[in-house]
């Protein structure tokens, strides 16, 4: 059987290795910290810096396809990859969504809505994006943030300077503030033939800037639920795209606006995992493998729940509940923001 190769060995990682083994494929997982999540799970695990030429050439030498759990590959390492394997998806997805700028002007000239943007690179560029986006703000850094890491919000003019300070003079992208009643996200599908399959959206909640639930259905009108749709395909052929992407949007009164797109699989789809046949992770596998998508059409409400930190002391009584699937990434430490699992609440679909 074909080896497929994932860079990063977190929870995304662990799943999509489940998933691999599931259809007969090994996965090999390079990751640059020890014993991670997905080291569990996987045929092979190498352990070595995204710095390393020789071990990135060897496990691009021991694999049939390269894929990748996260956004933040270095290109060095990409430089190295590419020589040796096919990467899916490609690196104009990568280069895109690496960073916040890039991102979200590539949105804009796809004539999708975003939040009015500027780049931001000292007090006298915010002073003047203030100007025209108007202080209801958030300022981020334009890499590397996740989880609401590296953002600051702006109210009024007096607070831009401290938000700044925050960015610790990192680049950062100054967004105008939605006002949205709530949060969606399409979990989006193409396989090497350009077919696109998408997910069904689920509405999002975060609590401290972390996922905290999604809900399938999400509250949408069927018009509402096409453009959500109809906007992640754009954006998946415009990417000439290969695998699952992940696409977070705002519901506003004006329409959907695009918040940020993730090359990956998606913590807002591990709802599929108990809700379709074919879940986020074994899509993902198929597309990259080459394979034909998988029916993903979906079966059965789930309100999926974040396990965080501490919520594992609940484990006991949560794998005591009817209707419920329990998934546990297996790491030792339960640290505070640290996702440990999650859980889907299964139920028969109302609609
Ligand atoms: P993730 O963990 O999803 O990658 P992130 O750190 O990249 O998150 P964003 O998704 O950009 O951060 O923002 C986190 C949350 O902050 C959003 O889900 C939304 O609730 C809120 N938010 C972000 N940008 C805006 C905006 N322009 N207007 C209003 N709310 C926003
Ligand atoms: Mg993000
Ligand atoms: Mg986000």
């Amino acid at each position: 059987g074909a080896t497929i190769g994932i860079l990063g060995g977190g929870q995304l990682g662990r799943m999509l290795s489940v998933a691999a083994s599931r259809l007969g494929f090994k996965t090999h997982i390079f990751e640059p910290s020890a014993n991670p999540p997905a080291a569990d799970v996987a045929h092979q695990v190498t352990t070595a810096s995204y710095e390393n030429a020789d071990a990135l050439a060897a496990f691009a030498a021991s694999v049939d396809v390269i894929t990748y759990e996260f956004e933040n590959i270095p290109t060095s390492a990409l430089d190295v990859l590419e020589q040796h394997k096919p990467i899916r998806p490609g690196r104009e997805a990568l280069r895109i969504s690496q960073d916040r700028l890039t991102e979200k002007t590539f949105l804009q000239d796809l004539g999708l809505k975003t939040a009015p943007f500027a780049d931001i690179s000292d007090q006298a560029s915010l002073d003047a994006a203030i100007e025209t986006i108007g202080a209801a703000s958030i300022l981020k850094t334009r890499r590397f943030g996740y989880d609401g890491k590296g953002q600051a919000r702006i109210k009024a003019r007096e607070d831009a300077a401290q938000a700044l300070s925050e960015m610790a003079g990192a680049p950062a992208l100054l967004e105008g503030f939605v006002t949205f009643s709530h949060e969606i996200s399409v979990i989006a599908a193409r396989g090497i033939s350009g077919e696109i399959a998408c997910f069904d959206p689920g509405e999002n909640i975060h609590r401290d800037g972390i996922l905290h639930t999604t809900t399938v259905p999400a509250r949408l009108s069927a018009g509402q639920r096409m453009d959500a749709v109809l906007m992640a395909g754009k954006i998946l052929n415009a990417l000439e795209y290969v695998g699952v992407l992940g696409v977070e949007l705002f519901v506003t009164p004006q329409g959907l606006v695009v918040n940020e797109i993730a090359p990956r699989v998606h913590n807002s789809g591990h709802w599929t995992q108990n809700g379709c046949a074919v879940d986020q992770f074994e899509q993902h596998i198929r597309a990259v493998a080459g394979w034909g998508l998988g029916d993903g059409q979906r079966h059965s409400d789930v309100v999926m729940e974040n396990l965080i930190g501490n919520d594992m002391e609940r484990v006991a009584s949560l794998a005591a509940e009817r209707n419920t699937a329990l998934h546990l990434y297996g790491k030792a430490e339960a640290k505070p923001g640290r996702k440990m699992g999650h859980v889907n609440r299964v139920q028969q679909p109302q609609s």
